[in-house]
């Protein structure tokens, strides 16, 4: 993507009637199954099971897997527009869908059809519910210094060590696992060596360990993983060995579009919150929708959500069109995951007291806009990519 000299046709973003009908799907969804069960969701840090099979029921979980292996055949805009309707009502149930994804799309890209048959299948029906293991207590950002190794053990893998962070972790049947499975060749090669392998719920040696606490995407919380002399069969590598680091940043490329959609749901929900409050809120005589600072401020607010969609829907049709779209996924994900920061800080201080009272939906609004400027790529890792292709681009 030339930043230097850019093309119109660069910017093409092709929606379709099918777009559209399938956003409608998803804000009914939303709306009549979800909105009413958010504030349940909240106490309890825990999602209701009859929301995944809605959203199952909806063909949302194989919305972008091939019909031969049946999913809907859809594309990334598509799964993007559901992400933004699901996360304008409640981010944390957007993020079931979210993890599946992480281990649906790399099945899709490099499963052997007997994989796809029995493991990509059930996720794309939304039978079965995916988990994609790569973080651990050591080594986030820096995919290649993980630890948890894969030995080859008779016919089997013999996989030990711990994630943690795992969404899905506590719902899941198929696991994703990211294993060393040879050492890197070289300190500059650190990425190679690593291997994917599918675990299943139930292997033996394979614990779901407790949840972790997070302030925001509550009912949503990950979960630690570990691993202690767990066996999968041979058969069980997704790609070929030592390559798996290379298929999970493949994947973090594509899924961080449904980040930015996220993003953008949060923000539009913050903004429509705060407009409503300015509209009916009465001070001094005045409604606050008069006062020209509160103008501004939705103003601003309004800027950036419809500059935070354009910039995600292009990253997902730059993708569909099959063409370069890495930075932009990239620039999306830390312009809208921050436009939701933005919106929601703003949101609050236009409700007042009330924007701060945990009554209000409107403070979760902040609380989940901070987890996701952090996974799929942190927004500083994000930078670092864009600032990569920049200079690539103006050295050469
Ligand atoms: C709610 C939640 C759900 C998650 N779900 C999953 C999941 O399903 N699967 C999974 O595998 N992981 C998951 N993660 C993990 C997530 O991807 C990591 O937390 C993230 O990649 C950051 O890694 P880290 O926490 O180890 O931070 P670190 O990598 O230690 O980074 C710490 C800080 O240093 C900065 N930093 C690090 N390296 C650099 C650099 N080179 N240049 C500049 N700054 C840098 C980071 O931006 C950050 O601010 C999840 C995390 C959360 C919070």
């Amino acid at each position: 993507m030339p930043t230097l000299n850019p093309r119109p046709t660069d910017y093409q973003i092709k929606i379709t009637p099918e777009h559209e009908a399938v956003r409608q799907v998803a804000r009914e969804l939303a709306k009549k199954e979800i909105e009413a069960k958010v504030k349940e969701i909240e106490k309890n840090n825990s999602i209701p099971p009859e929301i995944n099979k809605r959203l199952a029921e909806a063909g949302f979980f194989g919305i972008t897997i091939s019909e031969k292996h049946g999913g809907a055949g859809g594309d990334a805009l598509m799964l993007a527009l559901i992400t933004e309707e699901i996360s304008r009502v409640c981010p944390a149930c957007s993020t079931i869908l979210g993890g599946t994804f992480l281990v649906s799309e790399p099945l899709q890209t490099h499963a052997t059809e007997e994989q796809k048959q029995r493991y990509l299948r059930p996720l794309a029906k939304g039978e079965k519910i995916g988990a994609h293991a790569m973080t651990e207590p050591a080594a986030g950002s820096d995919v290649a210094g993980i630890q948890t190794s894969a030995k080859p053990v008779g016919d089997k893998w013999t996989i030990n060590g711990r994630k943690i962070f795992i969404t899905n972790g506590d719902k899941a049947d198929i696991f994703l696992v990211f294993a060393r499975t040879q050492p890197p060749p070289s300190p500059d090669k650190r990425i190679q060596g690593i291997t994917a392998l599918i675990v299943e719920k139930g292997t033996e040696g394979f614990t779901v360990g407790g949840k972790i606490n997070t302030i925001g995407l509550r009912g949503s919380q990950p979960s630690e993983l570990i691993f202690n002399d767990a066996k999968v069969p041979k058969e069980n590598i997704l790609g070929h060995e030592g390559e798996g680091a290379y298929i999970a940043l493949e994947t973090y490329d594509r899924a961080r579009i449904g980040v930015a959609a996220q993003g953008v749901g949060i923000a539009q929900a913050a903004y429509e919150q705060a407009a409503a409050y300015a509209a009916n809120r009465k001070a001094f005589g005045n409604r606050l929708l008069e006062f020209q600072q509160i103008q501004f401020k939705l103003a601003e607010m309004a800027m950036n959500i419809h500059a935070a969609r354009l910039l995600t829907y292009w990253a997902a049709s730059l993708r569909d069109q099959g063409k370069e779209f890495v930075e932009a996924a990239s620039m999306a994900k830390v312009f809208s995951t921050e436009t939701a920061e933005k919106a929601a800080l703003t949101a609050m201080m236009i409700h007042g007291g009330y924007g701060v009272s945990t009554e209000v939906p409107v403070e979760r609004l902040l609380r989940d806009s901070q987890i996701i400027k952090t996974y799929e790529g942190t927004n500083d890792i994000q930078r670092l990519t864009i600032a990569r292709k920049l200079i690539k681009e103006l050295t050469g």
